[in-house]
């Protein structure tokens, strides 16, 4: 009965209610607020569509002053200042789209008291003439909001972030917020460190959607895969769709469109104002399929998005997290739907191989690599995985592909033999590394010309596995290389051994494999002996 009473007086509440409309905080953002109203440090863990924003708008108007938001998002900022001044919060924002005219008028309304938030890119605090505008007001606090942005071995990393320390130093009494989605364990701690918020209370909030069904399944023709995704469960409906290249983007968008589903293309290299159109349709229409690379999303706010689709895989758990996160916002059913084959494990170890930095960060970025693999070859609970992922626990959940259709996992033990004994003669043999499609025509004993032209039809390991079909070993493949059992180089994606395959081939080492659903339907059609 008190905190009924309380919460009618508490300003906190009042703003939530009057200005907001919310009726009550949701999760951790009543102690979040709370906190910062008070003056201390937060670092808020909360996934997208968890509600970030209120941490961070209620504290900026119940304190005094006016609350600096640092947010990389610089093409989402107008968008955020309209919504709150449609709900009567005098906001503004500054960065490097504006002209001079209007950037005076909302430093001049910051400096005047006007404006409860204002919007800060990152680039902008590099520069003395921001920091002096700044002492020039009063802010009540500074919001830091893809805090992980500061992290150097994340997928988002913006080096603007790494002087936002300096908040601290030069205003010692302005309480900080930084909020993220995308935050392991230890990118939490490189968050806190680099921006000096090792005294800063952190809340965690729950990483489970419930509502989203996640599903991967293997890749064969990607397209066509999507196209009767959509068409069987989500005709009619607004989705995502994410791709690697720009090229493909195009592509999928354009076979969709033609085969009756809606779809406009969403890239970096689309000139500024298609790329608006597009964000723009999506955002006010119904329905509408957007083809992205993953550009294309951070800070959207489409609650009714009711899928997202991977025709690529995405490079990290983070990633991947983010990304299908997009779904389901409102709280209804939603579908995370990925394809996936042994061409994305091959394509981003080139890209890793390729990359700039040094061995370090290449070891990071297989790290990440590794565990979105994981994810994806599960036989366990997709969601367990995921939530296990960001140190949370959960139990099986029922509305995953793993969970409502339990994938077998077989001893693959001998297969994997015969692919790695493959790899290993043709290096012993002849000298010889070559990509996956040619090992698997050695191992099926398909005579073509690349296979006449090196002889190897002569080694004693052609046509040793007739068993499988050419896409099942491409799967035993795959699962090898997410495994470590098999290793992946250079631009031709050229198989070798790893130090584990040789458990494999000399040390009885077993390997279970994750026998994919169609496969499993396969099995259970009677075949001659
Ligand atoms: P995030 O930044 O964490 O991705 P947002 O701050 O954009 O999430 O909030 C996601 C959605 O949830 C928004 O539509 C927002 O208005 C809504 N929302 C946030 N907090 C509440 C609440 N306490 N009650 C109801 N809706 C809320
Ligand atoms: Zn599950």
């Amino acid at each position: 009965v008190g905190s009924l009473v309380d919460a009618g007086s508490d300003p906190a509440h009042q703003v939530l209610r009057k200005t907001f409309g919310y009726d009550s905080f949701r999760g951790p953002q009543r102690d979040i607020v709370e906190q910062v109203i008070s003056g201390g440090d937060a670092l808020v863990l909360m996934p997208t569509g968890g509600g970030k924003s209120l941490c961070y708008q209620i504290p900026a108007l119940v304190r005094p002053g006016v609350g600096v938001v640092v947010s990389p998002l610089i093409a989402l900022m107008q968008d955020q200042v309209d919504a709150l001044q449609a709900v009567g919060v005098r906001a503004g924002f500054l960065n490097s789209t504006q002209f001079p005219d209007e950037r005076r008028t909302v430093e001049a309304q910051f400096v005047a008291g006007e404006l409860d938030v204002l919007y800060l890119a990152p680039e902008r605090l590099r520069l003395e003439s921001t920091a002096q505008l700044l002492d020039r007001g009063k802010i009540s606090v500074f919001a830091i909001d893809e805090a992980h942005c500061v992290s150097q071995w994340g997928h988002d990393f913006r080096p603007d972030y790494l002087g936002l320390s300096m908040l601290h130093e030069r205003w010692p009494d302005v309480p900080r917020i930084a909020l993220t989605a995308t935050a392991t364990e230890a990118t939490r701690k490189e968050i806190a460190e680099r921006l000096d918020l090792t005294r800063a209370k952190h809340f965690v909030a729950s990483f489970d959607r419930p509502n989203i069904q996640y599903r991967i399944e293997a890749k064969n023709r990607p397209e066509h895969q999507l196209l009767a995704f959509i068409q069987s469960e989500h005709a009619g409906d607004a989705g995502i769709v994410y791709c690697l290249s720009r090229n493909s983007v195009e592509k999928t968008a354009a076979f969709l469109t033609a085969n009756g589903v809606e779809a406009v293309p969403y890239h970096a290299g689309l000139d500024n104002r298609t790329r608006a159109r597009n964000q723009a349709r999506f955002l006010r229409e119904d329905g509408l399929v957007v083809v992205a690379t993953i550009a294309f999303g951070m800070g959207i706010d489409k609650p009714d998005v009711r899928f997202v689709a991977h025709l690529d895989l995405p490079k990290s758990v983070e990633g991947y997290y983010q990304e299908t996160g997009r779904a389901g916002r409102d709280g209804l059913p939603s579908t995370a739907w990925m394809v996936y084959g042994l061409s994305d494990v091959v394509q981003q170890r080139k890209m890793i191989d390729s990359s700039d930095g040094d061995a370090m960060h290449r070891r990071q970025l297989q790290l990440h690599l590794d565990a979105m693999l994981a994810l994806c070859e599960t036989v366990q609970c997709r969601r367990v995985q995921l939530l296990a992922y960001f140190g949370q626990q959960g139990e099986r959940c029922g509305n995953c592909d793993t969970c409502l259709n339990a994938p077998e996992s077989w001893d693959g033990t001998v297969p994997a033999q015969k692919v790695l004994s493959t790899v290993l003669r043709l290096k012993r043999e002849r000298g010889q590394s070559f990509g996956a499609g040619h090992i698997v025509d050695i191992l099926v004993g398909k005579r073509n010309p690349k296979v006449e032209q090196h002889a190897h039809h002569e080694l004693k390991v052609f046509g040793i596995g007739t068993e499988l079909r050419d896409i099942e070993w491409r799967g035993v493949v795959r699962q090898l290389l997410a495994q470590g059992l098999l290793a992946v180089h250079g631009d031709y994606g050229v198989l070798t051994l790893t130090e584990a395959s040789n458990q494999v081939l000399f040390e009885k080492r077993e390997v279970m494999l994750r026998r994919e659903p169609e496969r499993a339907k396969a099995a259970r059609t009677p075949k001659p002996a």
